[in-house]
Formats: C-alpha cells, sequence, structure tokens
C-alpha cells in the first residue's frame, strides 16, 4: 500500500522537503508520496498526523517543541534537547527523532576540524545545535537576543551573551540560528556586533537556505568561507529518509537522489 509522509510547519509553501523525498521516493521506486500540510495551532499535531494517515512526517518552524510533546516515544538525541523534526508511526505510536543536528555537523565537515563555535540564537534549532556540539567537545558560547531564552544554555555552554553584555573573542565558526533574514532583510544581532564577530571567526553558517542572508551577505563581502542551510537540509533530509523507508533503501541512493533535487 502506498505510504504518506507529510511535512508540518507555518508556513510550508517554500519547503524543499517534499521535493526532496519525491525525488527519492520515485527515483528509488519506494512506493510513497511526501505532501505539505500547513499546520497554525501545534496542539492539533497528533490528530492530524492520524487524520491524514501518515506514515511518517518532518515538523518544522515553529512546530518542532511541541512535536516532542506530540509523541508517544522520543528516541536518541531528539531526547536530550526535547526538540522533534521527524515522526515515524510505528504501528500507531508516533516516536519523535532529530536529525537536524546530525545533518548539520555533516555539512560542516569540509570546514575540517572545529574546536569553538559561536552559536547566535537561542530557539530550536540553537538548542539542537548546541547540544550537538557539546557531545563532540567543541566548545560553544551563546548570543541571542533575548535574555529569557538564554536559561537552557545556561549551565550546558560556556558562555550565554544577549547583545548588551556580548565579549568579543575568536571562533573557528559561527553558526547563525535565528530567523532573522529569513523573511525580511535583519540581521541577528546589530551590525557593530556582527561586523566584529565576523573579523574574529575563520568560518560562518546561516541555518537559513535558499537565499543569501545579510548576514552571509557581510561574510562574503568580508571574504569569509561560508555556506547557507541548503547542506544542512540536505543532511537532515537524507536521515529522515533512511526512518521513513525503514532503511529498506541504501543511505548512498538516498544521498544520490536527494542531492539531485537540489539541481532541479
Ligand atoms: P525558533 O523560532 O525556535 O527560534 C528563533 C530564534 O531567532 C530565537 O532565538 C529568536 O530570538 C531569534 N530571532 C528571531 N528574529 C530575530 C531578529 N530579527 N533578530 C535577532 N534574533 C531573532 O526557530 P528555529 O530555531 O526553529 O529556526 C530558526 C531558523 O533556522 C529558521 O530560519 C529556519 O528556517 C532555520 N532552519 C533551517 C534548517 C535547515 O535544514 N537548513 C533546519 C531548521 C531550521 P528571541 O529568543 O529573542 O526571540
Amino acid at each position: 500500500m502506498k505510504k504518506l509522509f507529510a511535512l508540518f510547519g507555518n508556513p510550508v509553501s517554500h519547503s524543499r522537503s517534499p521535493i526532496m523525498h519525491n525525488t527519492v521516493f520515485k527515483h528509488l521506486n519506494y512506493d510513497a508520496t511526501y505532501i505539505r500540510i500547513n499546520l497554525e495551532d501545534g496542539q492539533k499535531l497528533r490528530e492530524t498526523f492520524f487524520s491524514f494517515g501518515l506514515s511518517g512526517a518532518n515538523i518544522t518552524v515553529p512546530h518542532k517543541e511541541v512535536a516532542y510533546k506530540a509523541c508517544d516515544e522520543v528516541r536518541g538525541f531528539a531526547k536530550i534537547v526535547g526538540v522533534v523534526n521527524t515522526i515515524i508511526n510505528e504501528n500507531g505510536r508516533l516516536i519523535g527523532y532529530n536529525t537536524d543536528a546530525d545533518g548539520f555537523m555533516q555539512a560542516i565537515t569540509e570546514f575540517g576540524s572545529i574546536n569553538t563555535i559561536l552559536v547566535i540564537g537561542a530557539g530550536g534549532t540553537a538548542k539542537a545545535l548546541a547540544s550537538r556540539f557539546i557531545q563532540d567537545s567543541i566548545k560553544v558560547d551563546v548570543l541571542n537576543r533575548s535574555a529569557s531564552n538564554l536559561k537552557y544554555f545556561q549551565n550546558k555552554v560556556d558562555n550565554c551573551y544577549t547583545w548588551d553584555n556580548f565579549k568579543l573573542k575568536k571562533y573557528d565558526l559561527v553558526v547563525n540560528t535565528t530567523s532573522a533574514g529569513l523573511k525580511d532583510e535583519n540581521l541577528p544581532a546589530p551590525k557593530e556586533l556582527i561586523d566584529d564577530i565576523l573579523k574574529n571567526t575563520s568560518f560562518v553558517a546561516d541555518a537559513i537556505y535558499g537565499k543569501l542572508t545579510p548576514f552571509l551577505k557581510l561574510a562574503k563581502k568580508d571574504g569569509l568561507t561560508y555556506k547557507d542551510g541548503a547542506d544542512m537540509l540536505l543532511g537532515q533530509g537524507i536521515l529522515a529518509n533512511e526512518l521513513f523507508v525503514n532503511k529498506e533503501l541504501k543511505i548512498q541512493d538516498i544521498q544520490k537522489e536527494m542531492q539531485k533535487s537540489f539541481e532541479l
């Protein structure tokens, strides 16, 4: 029987996930379709999942933390961060996973050895990435607009800063996990701060994909090596697809086909 998968989020119209997963299903003859579902009320995630008869789903902004609560069981790294981006229907039980952080780790392998990272932002993506970096013994500082969202990071990372008390130092990598620049032309922090930060880092990454954010435009102007969120998206997608097909397809084949979807 044909399996149905979906992306839940709000908005979802811009997402590349349907084309990524459908390309894999089509070219590897896996009998499944992936659709997008715009979900306004995150509390309705579970009932909507079942009403569509889904075999699995991805979850994007702003429902990843609600998704964690909607699951019957959460496995692996998602348990540590409380953030779920992939759900599998296992005999009527919803099992939650997080593939974002491992997807990001794959994306930055080309930067070589990274020992210190500044994470800008303190939302779901920041939590997942910072926790994953710590697992790899990377030193992490977090800089966020508001102090309230820094609580999660306080005994976990080396330093938590808001714009007012940030202390400049050198980093191997600075990553923007805020949504500043996604639908606007904002920088993730005041320009003077970003200018100083970019002068003191070797590499720059942005979780946002599909556009050169104002943050990356500055990095480019400064001649820095940078990457947008496309490889992170690809990385998390490959790992999610492997869960969707329950390892019935080879990860190398999934990777090859999903990579092709980025050229479409
Ligand atoms: P959240 O809503 O959980 O967090 C948003 C964060 O952005 C908060 O720290 C918030 O600060 C900050 N922020 C929002 N607007 C501004 C602004 N104008 N200036 C400064 N800071 C701001 O979002 P997520 O963590 O789920 O997602 C963040 C981004 O990452 C999105 O753009 C999303 O598209 C992208 N993403 C990309 C992925 C990929 O595969 N490439 C995967 C996952 C996410 P405050 O705490 O002060 O409100």
